[in-house]
């Protein structure tokens, strides 16, 4: 528990939430302003902020969650597929420091795209930068 984190505070009902989802370890509510009708947020009942923060238990159980949860979420509001995703860090517009995925239902024709859509271009990287930054990644994996 964090005392300033609002999505605790919606855990320990000091905020109000439309929970839709409890259990030892997750809990998952609607999005207070969604981008689509059942957008949903999953997250760990621990505070963490970023992904590579949380402990492999929750790591397993974010996961089984949104992979248990998606269907689900998707039928209720007779959606047609979902997108599931998480912003993790700052710079990739994470606005609430308590990890959390994202369960946006998305309707044939709504128009929003992959998520790819959040760029406006690709990397545009020759075959040899590809090749080095396999490496520097490969590296550094080997090294963590
Ligand atoms: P982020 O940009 O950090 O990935 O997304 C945070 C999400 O939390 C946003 O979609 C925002 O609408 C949602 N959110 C922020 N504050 C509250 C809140 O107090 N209650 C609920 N239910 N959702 C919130
Ligand atoms: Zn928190």
């Amino acid at each position: 528990m964090s005392e300033d984190c609002v999505f605790c505070q919606i855990i320990d009902g000091d905020i109000p939430g439309r929970t839709v989802y409890e259990d030892d370890d997750v809990f998952a509510f609607l999005d207070a302003n969604p981008l689509s009708r059942g957008h949903t947020l999953v997250i760990p009942k621990s505070h963490h902020e970023r992904v590579s923060d949380l402990p492999a238990g929750d790591r397993a159980a974010v996961f089984e969650a949104l992979g248990r949860l998606a269907p689900v979420v998707e039928a209720a509001v007779d959606a047609d597929g979902v997108t599931v995703g998480m912003n993790d860090g700052e710079a990739a517009g994470q606005e609430v420091p308590h990890v959390h995925g994202h369960l946006v239902p998305r309707f044939d024709g709504d128009s929003a795209g992959p998520i790819h859509n959040i760029f406006r271009s690709t990397a545009d990287l020759s075959d040899e930068e590809l090749d080095e930054v396999a490496e520097d990644i490969k590296t550094a994996i080997g090294g963590a």
